[in-house]
């Protein structure tokens, strides 16, 4: 094959959902014998005489694959982030270097490994009912314990991270504030899942405690996302004991000791709040100086 000249191979595949173009390029490569050292030596050679970033896109598409905006688009979708310009986006969807680990439900890829772009958009595979071990590798996926109850957490789950009303660090620190509530204050009878879990053999930290205490984090997610709380943390935010009273009143579902959970997550919505706050600061500052940028246009009336 000629390096430089690219033709249209006569396999192609389709992309896994959120599935990263170097997991992409590396299938295809395979499905069509193509040596991908080759391939990635083109791209280093064409990003070093343009010094742009997504050369990986064009080589994809050029071989058959989606179209150079598929992978930067599934990016957006998965992270939720918004970069600053176009340039930004094409070198985070398409660096070679992951933050994060996450990888396809192996049933639905047959068994393979395929590396997703980092997110927290979903947790279970609906179709087999997969564990999908965020931050782990595909090796620790699971079944579900209970599928009626794991799956309507799911469900919960999605709601709550598509509500907006969440940012990422909040719905990461829930995670660790479920599973201290859980380990710290003993074990009322909601906790008595994970105690199970922990006296099986094999047990991972992190991957099987998180399962056990997905129902309990999807349901604390759920509460964070409602619109009334952040009424509420907006109106309670400078009084603390009402808010935490607040927190405990719609956690009560947490039996016995609840204070764990109530004053990390008073801290969290309140440093989220702020957050948010001044991201809205920065949107209607870049919306205004747009404004301020525009030619004024012309009167309607006469
Ligand atoms: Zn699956």
């Amino acid at each position: 094959m000629n390096p430089l000249v690219l033709k249209l191979q006569p396999v192609t595949v389709r992309p896994h959902h959120f599935e990263t173009p170097h997991s992409y390029l590396d299938r295809l490569c395979a499905v069509n014998v193509i040596d991908r050292r080759l391939v990635d030596s083109l791209i280093r050679t064409r990003r070093s005489r343009t010094g742009r970033p997504h050369h990986l896109a064009l080589v994809i598409h050029e071989l058959g694959g989606p179209h150079a905006t598929h992978f930067a688009r599934s990016y957006l979708r998965a992270t939720g982030r918004r970069p600053s310009d176009v340039d930004t986006l094409l070198t985070e969807a398409y660096r070679t270097r992951l933050t994060g680990v996450r990888h396809t439900c192996t049933y639905c890829t047959a068994g393979h490994s395929v590396p997703t772009f980092d997110h927290h958009q979903f947790t279970i595979c609906l179709k087999h009912g997969r564990w999908l071990a965020p931050d782990h590798g595909h090796e620790h996926q699971r079944q579900i314990p209970d599928p009626g109850e794991w799956v309507r957490a799911e469900r919960r789950y999605r709601r709550a991270v598509t509500s907006g009303l969440l940012t990422r660090h909040l719905v990461d620190a829930t995670w660790r504030i479920v599973r201290d509530q859980a380990t710290v204050l003993g074990p009322p009878s909601w906790t008595a899942r994970l105690r199970a879990t922990e006296a099986q053999p094999g047990f991972v930290e992190g991957v099987d405690d998180r399962c056990a205490l997905y129902p309990q984090t999807a349901r604390v997610l759920h509460l964070l996302s409602g619109p009334r709380t952040w009424e509420v943390i907006d109106a309670l935010f400078r009084s603390p004991e009402h808010l935490r009273a607040y927190l405990r009143r719609e956690l009560d579902w947490v039996t016995g000791e609840q204070w764990v959970l109530v004053e990390a997550l008073a801290v969290e919505v309140i440093r989220s709040r702020s957050a948010r706050l001044q991201q809205l600061g920065v949107l209607l500052r870049s919306h205004r100086d747009e404004q301020l940028r525009r030619p004024h246009l012309p009167s309607a009336t006469p």
